[in-house]
């Protein structure tokens, strides 16, 4: 199995208009697995959902890497790898968590979490989602989502009910059509793709997004260190009203 070398950074930022931060990150270098998850619930909800989020899918990850059996641990062609039902069961996992945390406390009922999950492994990348945080794969000169938002406006978007300047500015824009742990389980959407030496992740929350457009994130991500490249990402979201949580985690294969 050709390993390749991954760098990465990540960087979360109240942005402007937000009193406490309800995003949360995770980079685990020795598995090459990147998380972003973006809270929503009253009180403490949000926090705790995206909280959760992560810490259960690096738990589940890391107890799959223990195992001799483990996919992590298997060289094999991108459409036989068992990765992307592990990344499902991660994220399911989570999703119960979330879940029955929030029935066994009322100050914590109906919160829940987008999550997208990066998992580079070998030659190949895999990504799981639920809800609107993105992925985004900077290659050469160009930029594309690799996520498709599970949101209101997207599905009207792609139903042909609004046009991608109306998605802009619409006052849905906040509606999530999936959630981690609202409910006891949620479907999950997995990929994979063979990387490219080069290559550049950017795993985001909506409060870049919403504000940092394809063009702006192939001019940033593109070139310069991952210390550059995070912070002139959520710097450019706060310079444009910073009015949501803004995260960021760039991972770039070498
Ligand atoms: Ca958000």
């Amino acid at each position: 199995m050709k390993i390749m070398k991954i760098i990465s950074r990540g960087l979360s930022d109240t942005g402007r208009k937000r009193d406490h931060n309800e995003d949360s990150f995770l980079i685990d270098e020795e598995l090459s697995l990147f998380v972003v998850a973006d809270g929503m619930g009253g009180h403490a909800g949000g926090g705790t959902a995206s909280r959760l989020a992560v810490e259960t899918i690096a738990t589940i990850m890391r107890e799959s890497w223990a195992q001799e059996d483990s996919p992590l641990r298997e060289d094999c062609p991108i459409q036989a790898s068992r990765i992307p039902s592990l990344l499902r069961q991660a994220v399911q996992a989570a999703c119960c968590n979330i879940y029955m945390a929030s029935r066994e406390n009322p100050h914590l009922a109906g919160m829940g979490t987008t999550t997208v999950v990066l998992l580079i492994h070998g030659q190949h990348a895999f990504f799981a989602h639920v809800g609107d945080s993105r992925i985004y794969l900077v290659r050469d000169d160009f930029v594309q989502q690799v996520t498709e938002d599970h949101s209101l406006v997207n599905e009207q978007l792609r139903a042909g009910m609004i046009t991608a300047e109306e998605a802009l500015k619409s006052r849905y824009k906040n509606i999530i059509t999936r959630s981690v742990g609202f409910e006891r389980s949620v479907e999950v959407d997995v990929m994979g793709l063979v990387c490219e030496p080069g290559d550049t992740f950017i795993l985001c929350s909506d409060g870049m997004s919403n504000l940092v457009h394809e063009d702006d994130i192939l001019e940033l991500a593109a070139k310069g260190d991952l210390d550059a490249v995070t912070s002139a990402l959520v710097a450019l979201a706060n310079e444009r009203g910073g009015d949501d949580n803004i995260t960021v985690v760039a991972a770039r294969a070498l």
